[in-house]
């Protein structure tokens, strides 16, 4: 059964605080003398009751927790900082945690009617291309792949025309995985609403620090917690976020039902890495952006992809609807797919490693993998930048890049 909504936190920060004071404050246990500072793990699967379940009680663990709540009300606080018709950080259903930024996706995915046409960027993270085939395949819904940085053609993707009915559902990554497009939110909302389409995005590389879909229309957005939420590559971990409350019912439905359920000690590794998200991104995306600097101009390299650069095409774009510009980035050294495997193999400090977001920089040759898109180039290495001294990062990579010129000359 489901859980129905509880009451913002009793000690819930007050409105129009910044993201940054957010991520601190929110989700806090109430100030009465001698309380915890932090929420407590609740390890219990079922709670005393009898009868109907009262307003904010809790019946059975797989419906809701105590644990979850401080997790699911800080979240929702930070993807609606600043939202423009609101003025209020906590009012609005609380976030969602699921178990997996998959399950997170596979529960926004069941809002689409059966047979529904989701546009969708060419590029994105390749396990949600991999389940919407898999849905299409189903004959449960139907599949357009779209270059999301071209704002006409997504938008008449999504209006369809002669057969092709409007779509159900906009699907929407930005910057996108792993290729950095950057997709026009705000205008690309108004296209798919003028169609009734839900626009849904998926916001794990931003972070809500850096770019809040909510404030720029979306439906609901979708994170991958594994990824900079949480921060330190130690939890798998998922939520959806609503400021739309029957889809905020209908998404905890499908998490009581379909039992994708996010466990204690995860949340709570979530909401302890939420308290530093600021700092992490803060310093994560001023390194990025010094090495797309540094790299751009290394002669080992053919590429870079990072929406700082100015002549990165999503740079406008990124500058206008983000508060930063992530910390991810895309290289192409020289020397083709042998020579980005060279660079790989080539690094002591960076760890060649899938999954992003750590405080760890990491990095991986994308086409590695027989699923990614055929459209991401071969040697495209995926960088997702740490917190680490960035000099340090830098002679490191300069080291590998060394390993990939070798390659080239060969
Ligand atoms: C990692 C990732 C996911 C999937 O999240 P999991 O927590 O691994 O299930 C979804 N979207 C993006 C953009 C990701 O990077």
């Amino acid at each position: 059964m489901d859980r129905p909504h509880t009451p913002p936190h009793a000690s819930s920060p007050p409105a129009r605080l910044s993201p940054d004071t957010i991520a601190v404050s929110a989700g806090r246990p109430a100030r009465t003398p001698g309380a915890a500072v932090n929420p407590a793990v609740v390890l219990s699967s079922t709670y005393v009751s009898q009868g109907e379940p009262g307003a904010g009680e809790h019946l059975y663990a797989r419906s809701g927790t105590p644990t979850w709540e401080p997790f699911e009300e800080a979240l929702a606080a930070l993807e609606r900082a600043g939202h423009a018709d609101a003025g209020r950080a906590t009012d609005g259903p609380p976030a969602v945690v699921l178990a997996s930024g998959m399950a997170a996706i596979a529960a926004v995915l069941a809002l689409v009617p059966v047979g529904g046409r989701v546009v969708v960027p060419r590029h994105a993270y390749q396990v949600t291309l991999v389940l919407l085939r898999e849905l299409a395949e189903r004959g449960a819904l139907t599949v357009d792949l779209v270059d999301v940085a071209d704002t006409d053609a997504v938008a008449a993707a999504v209006r369809g025309s002669g057969d092709v009915p409007p779509a159900a559902m906009l699907w929407l990554e930005s910057p996108t995985n792993p290729m950095l497009e950057v997709a026009d939110v705000a205008s690309l909302v108004t296209a798919a609403h003028g169609v009734a389409a839900l626009v849904a995005v998926d916001n794990t590389f931003a972070t809500p620090l850096v770019q809040r879909p909510l404030a720029l229309g979306a439906d609901l957005v979708v994170h991958s917690v594994t990824k900079y939420l949480a921060g330190h590559s130690d939890v798998v971990l998922g939520a959806v976020v609503t400021d739309d409350a029957d889809l905020h019912a209908r998404v905890v439905a499908h998490r009581t039902t379909h039992g994708a359920i996010a466990g204690p000690f995860e949340v709570w590794l979530a909401l302890r890495g939420l308290r530093t998200l600021a700092l992490r991104v803060e310093r994560s995306q001023r390194s990025a952006a010094e090495l797309a600097r540094r790299l751009a101009a290394h002669p080992a390299v053919r590429e870079v992809r990072h929406p700082s650069l100015p002549d990165d095409p999503g740079h406008a774009r990124a500058t206008a609807q983000m508060d930063g510009y992530g910390s991810v980035l895309g290289v192409r050294p020289v020397g083709g797919a042998a020579g980005a495997d060279a660079f790989v193999a080539a690094v002591r400090l960076w760890v060649p490693a899938t999954s992003l977001g750590g405080v760890e920089s990491t990095l991986e040759r994308r086409r590695r993998f027989g699923t990614e898109s055929l459209t991401v180039p071969e040697d495209l290495v995926r960088m997702s930048v740490g917190i680490e001294d960035v000099d340090d990062l830098w002679a490191d990579l300069e080291t590998a890049l060394d390993a990939a010129r070798a390659v080239a000359e060969d």
